[in-house]
């Protein structure tokens, strides 16, 4: 088994933590990737105790020490009137609760300490410039073809490619991502751009009627990172990921208490964007023959628990504990699935229901339903490193 060639397609968090959970269990995986360059994608991410109890495994303690903010303290404030409803704790307490930390992070950070990680053990193991077009199955595994004209074959393939996987939509046919009505606004504001008193606590959300807007530290408290998530009727911008007016911003946030609207107002130039939230309904299974999904392509989801990265992180620990434990490539892709396709979807549900929760409500005596987390719903009790597969 360890002589099997495994072919990662995407080399983003997911993709990323497969490698390398892979490579410590004596494989040699190959992650290819469309970008030119692994470059600097994304803003703020938690990272819940499931998920570092992986990355702890990994090795990267340390660096998560380093990248991530711990916040002391976190809590649900009212719309309206930044009266603080919920009060959260989420220092030591945590470690001691689940045995590992809570971070939050820049997404950059942690990808590129994956990427080092992988790359350090294996020059080469990443391929970038290489999109995945077509691939064909046969006796002799899996054909590979990428449109910069490349071909490599596999014994089997993951697809980490995210929610508009290419590989999903060659096993399962072409359902597109569905708009789910849901539009996030993503900046990072200086803290020193800030008036003493605003980022407290440390790390908050904030609901109301149809809107909620998160507020969190990250690289080493020097910047806030926030998303505002609002509700559209439809998307009909080109691309999901594109700049946003601050102005814009400030409309849709009108009526919030201060403190909100001097993050959003403090936004550098040009540091706003807007991203429209996608997902999919769950799939019943994810594997066919000698390949399988992982990540968003196995299972966008909305970001109200913010458990999406967290379920690609804990897939990669799972599928690369499976491949160690299992004598063929079917038993190992049926052992992983066996193992995370009901905790993922059930997760991938729960978020949509939290989003309601949020978002409920169009008065000023708004109060949110019961505060929903994924540390109420009991996800931060697993350990991917442990469970049983
Ligand atoms: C507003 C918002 C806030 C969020 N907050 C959190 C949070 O707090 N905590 C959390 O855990 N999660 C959060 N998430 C979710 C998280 O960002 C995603 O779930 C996670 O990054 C997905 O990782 P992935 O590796 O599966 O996919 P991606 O990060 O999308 O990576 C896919 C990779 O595949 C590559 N690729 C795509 N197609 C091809 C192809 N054909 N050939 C080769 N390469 C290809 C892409 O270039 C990319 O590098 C949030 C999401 C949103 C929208």
């Amino acid at each position: 088994m360890r002589e099997l060639q495994i072919a990662i397609i995407g080399a983003g968090i997911a993709g990323l933590t497969a490698a390398r959970a892979l490579q410590l269990m004596g494989f040699r995986p190959v992650v290819f990737e469309q970008a030119e360059v692994l470059g600097e994608v994304g803003a703020g991410l938690t990272v819940t105790p499931n998920a570092t109890h992986v990355l702890n495994a990994l090795g990267l303690e340390s660096v998560l020490e380093e990248i991530g903010m711990r916040p002391d303290r976190g809590g649900v404030k009212h719309w309206r009137t930044g009266e603080l409803l919920v009060e959260i704790s989420r220092g030591n307490e945590m470690r001691e609760k689940y045995g590992a930390a809570y971070y939050q992070v820049h997404r950059a950070d942690l990808h590129q300490a994956l990427a080092a990680q992988v790359e350090e053990c294996d020059p080469g193991a990443i391929r970038t410039a290489h999109s995945l077009t077509d691939f064909e199955q046969g006796k002799e595994g899996v054909r590979l073809k990428f449109a910069q004209g490349h071909t490599a074959s596999a014994d089997v393939m993951i697809g980490a490619d995210g929610v508009r996987s290419r590989v999903r939509t060659q096993l399962f046919g072409a359902e597109r991502p569905r708009f789910t009505g849901y539009v996030a606004y993503r900046g990072l504001v200086p803290f020193e751009a800030l008036p003493d008193g605003v980022i407290e606590p440390t790390s908050c959300l904030s609901t109301g009627p149809h809107r909620s807007f998160t507020r969190y530290l990250v690289r080493g408290g020097r910047w806030v990172n926030f998303v505002g998530l609002t509700e559209r009727q439809d998307w009909r911008e080109e691309g999901w990921s594109i700049r946003a007016d601050v102005q814009e911003m400030l409309e849709e946030y009108a009526d919030w208490y201060p403190d909100v609207r001097t993050i959003i107002r403090s936004t550098p130039e040009h540091g706003l964007f807007k991203w429209a939230l996608f997902d999919r309904e769950p799939l019943p299974e994810w594997t066919r023959g000698a390949v399988t999904l992982i990540g968003d392509a196995a299972h966008p989801m909305l970001p109200f628990l913010g458990q999406g990265a967290a379920m690609g992180i804990e897939d990669g620990m799972v599928l690369a504990r499976a491949f160690a434990a299992a004598s063929s490539v079917s038993e190992a892709l049926r052992r992983y699935e066996e193992a995370r396709l009901q905790r993922a979807n059930w997760v991938m549900l729960e978020s949509r229901k939290t989003a309601l929760n949020y978002h409920s409500g169009n008065d000023e005596n708004f109060r949110p339903g019961r505060h929903v987390s994924a540390e109420s719903l009991g996800l931060m009790s697993y350990n991917p490193a442990e469970i049983p597969i």
